[in-house]
C-alpha cells in the first residue's frame, strides 16, 4: 500500500467514527489528507479541523455503465457536497438514482460504506431530512 492510500484510509477510518477532519491552513483553505502544504496558498501549517455535521450536495452524476469496481452497484448516484471548507467526492445514497431526484444544495452527512461490487470502502452521502 502506497502512503498516500495508507493516509486516504486513516482518513475514512476517522470518517467511519463520526470524527472526519479537513486539514485547514492559517488562511483557512480546506484540504483533504494526504497533505503536507495547503493546495491553494503553499502553507505548511495544516491543522485538522473537524467536519461540520451536514454538507450540501454542490453537483451529482447518475452513473448507469459504472467502471468495472462498480458493477454491481449501477445505477448510483455520485456527488461533491461541500462540508465547510472542504469538498468531498462519494456515492449519495438514499435517493432514487434519476437525473431529476437530487436537489442541489440538499443537506447531507457524511458516511463510509462499501461497494458492492468489491466490498471497498468509499464515501457514502445520505440525505439528512429523508
Ligand atoms: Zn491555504
Amino acid at each position: 500500500m502506497t502512503t498516500r492510500d495508507a493516509a486516504h484510509e486513516d482518513w475514512l477510518d476517522a470518517v467511519d467514527d463520526g470524527a472526519g477532519y479537513a486539514l485547514v491552513c492559517p488562511e483557512g483553505h480546506g484540504s483533504l489528507p494526504p497533505r503536507r502544504a495547503c493546495p491553494e496558498c503553499g502553507a505548511t501549517s495544516l491543522s485538522e479541523e473537524p467536519l461540520p455535521a451536514e454538507g450540501s450536495v454542490e453537483t451529482f452524476t447518475v452513473v448507469h455503465v459504472p467502471p468495472p469496481r462498480f458493477d454491481d452497484d449501477a445505477p448510483y448516484v455520485t456527488a461533491i457536497a461541500g462540508f465547510g471548507s472542504v469538498r468531498l467526492t462519494g456515492v449519495l445514497r438514499g435517493v432514487d438514482p434519476d437525473d431529476d431526484a437530487v436537489p442541489l444544495g440538499l443537506p447531507v452527512e457524511v458516511d463510509v460504506g462499501t461497494r458492492e461490487t468489491d466490498g471497498g470502502r468509499i464515501v457514502v452521502f445520505r440525505p439528512l431530512d429523508a
